[in-house]
């Protein structure tokens, strides 16, 4: 037992050693704020309590960084997937303020909403029945890549972004067919804000590729999609939030943060209603 003491206050003062002021952020590893909670906790700490807990919460921002810095998801978002994970005296309120404080969030997201009424909209109760699709550009060229289609499900919230260097209607219908389709099959609907044209356009290049053709869209009405409309906000924000100039590098990333976050009105993640639930 005094051995494996011992053991714990040798790394605990390593730890200490990496992070004297000016050092912190230069030998800052992944792993040492999971390290610092192992090392600490009861141990007869020999250190000053103000030195103690300045490296604590070094430690506790360390990880807020990693949680939040996925995909920046919204504050509550944020504490409940620390929640999850950690616990310390006063975490929702810290977080809350960090995640308040981010400046990549305060850059990039829509902050103030004008509300419109509620449309009335059929609740789709299948999956992968109608899906909405938009389209981001143009972005700083990465990897030959400057716009990205987006995809959302109107029903479990599953989204894609794909990837795609020019909007034509060939170039849309040929990547929505290899990355959606061919995962989640024919949408009895497809929903586009892109005008008439490129629709019609759009639904004959889809039909082209994959020999079935999608029902019909329904007319675009932005206040009947209104969850749909702040995904696609949110997802947008997250991908110039990363302020990665290879933004097709961080695009998995972003998906993956964006999927794996507490929906605040069903209490679910995307990733949940999916592939948890029938
Ligand atoms: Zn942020």
């Amino acid at each position: 037992m005094n051995c494996e003491k011992e053991r714990r206050r040798k790394t605990a003062e390593k730890c200490i050693g990496l992070m004297t002021p000016g050092e912190a952020s230069k030998n800052a590893k992944l792993t040492l704020p999971k390290l610092l909670f192992y090392h600490f906790q009861d141990l007869d700490y020999p250190y000053h309590f103000a030195q103690m807990h300045q490296i604590l919460l070094w430690a506790q921002f360390q990880i807020f960084q990693l949680i939040h810095g996925l995909a920046h998801p919204g504050i509550k978002s944020t504490v409940k997937l620390m929640t999850e994970k950690y616990v310390w005296s006063d975490i929702k309120k810290q977080v809350r303020e960090w995640a308040k404080a981010c400046i990549r969030c305060q850059k990039c997201k829509v902050s103030r909403h004008t509300k419109s009424k509620l449309g009335e909209f059929e609740q789709p109760d299948e999956r992968f029945s109608v899906v909405h699709i938009d389209l981001i550009g143009k972005l700083p060229p990465s990897e030959g890549m400057q716009y990205c289609l987006t995809c959302i499900d109107r029903f479990s919230c599953w989204m894609e972004a794909i990837p795609i260097p020019e909007i034509t209607a060939e170039i849309v219908g040929r990547a929505f067919y290899d990355k959606w389709i061919c995962r989640f099959g024919v949408p009895a609907k497809l929903v586009t804000n892109q005008g008439r044209q490129f629709e019609a356009e759009l639904f004959r290049s889809i039909a082209a590729i994959c020999g079935a053709k999608v029902a019909h869209a329904t007319s675009y009405h932005p206040q009947c999609n209104e969850k749909v409309e702040r995904l696609h906000r949110t997802l947008k924000g997250a991908i110039k939030a990363h302020n990665n100039i290879r933004w097709t590098e961080s695009l998995p990333t972003v998906l993956l943060g964006l999927r794996a976050a507490i929906r605040p009105d069903i209490s679910y993640t995307i990733a949940q209603m999916v592939w948890y639930f029938h």
